[in-house]
């Protein structure tokens, strides 16, 4: 996704192009990495208050533009969604999710294949969360340029 996609995504999901929606998205898309409510109320400080972050991610997230991680300390991230058949309140995210131990950059690894889980008897899913822990790209090119 490139920012100049990003009007085209608020018409396709028809959701309402406002200031702060567009920066938050545009945020996310040249970060690519996903990201969490206290890193944008930093970043925004001057321009939004935490309600109003809070109500973006969620609005971001209901119109399928968005999806949640829950990174490996438990706190809430988000990153684009990369399957077009998101919609409201229904994710298909099931990719893994690597996380940096160096940089603590959570990275969606789409080309990843999630396992396919057979259930018990009456059990059912809603989503499956995987976490892949290690080293990132940039972190491994910092890594070889100090050496
Ligand atoms: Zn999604
Ligand atoms: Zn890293
Ligand atoms: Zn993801």
């Amino acid at each position: 996704v490139k920012t100049n996609e990003l009007a085209f995504i608020f018409e396709t999901k028809g959701l309402k192009k406002t200031a702060i929606r567009l920066k938050v998205l545009e945020y996310l898309v040249k970060k690519q990495s996903a990201i969490s409510q206290p890193e944008l109320e930093k970043k925004f400080k001057n321009e939004a208050d935490r309600v109003t972050l809070y109500r973006v991610l969620n609005v971001l997230q209901k119109k399928g533009i968005v999806h949640k991680i829950i990174d490996l300390e438990g706190t809430s991230r988000y990153a684009l969604c990369f399957s077009k058949d998101c919609t409201d309140d229904h994710h298909h995210d099931e990719h893994i999710h690597f996380n940096c131990n160096k940089c603590d950059r959570v990275v969606c690894i789409t080309d990843s294949i999630t396992p396919k889980i057979k259930l018990p008897r009456n059990f059912r899913l809603s989503h499956i969360t995987l976490n892949a822990v290690g080293i990132c790209d940039k972190c491994m090119l910092l890594n070889k340029k100090t050496a």
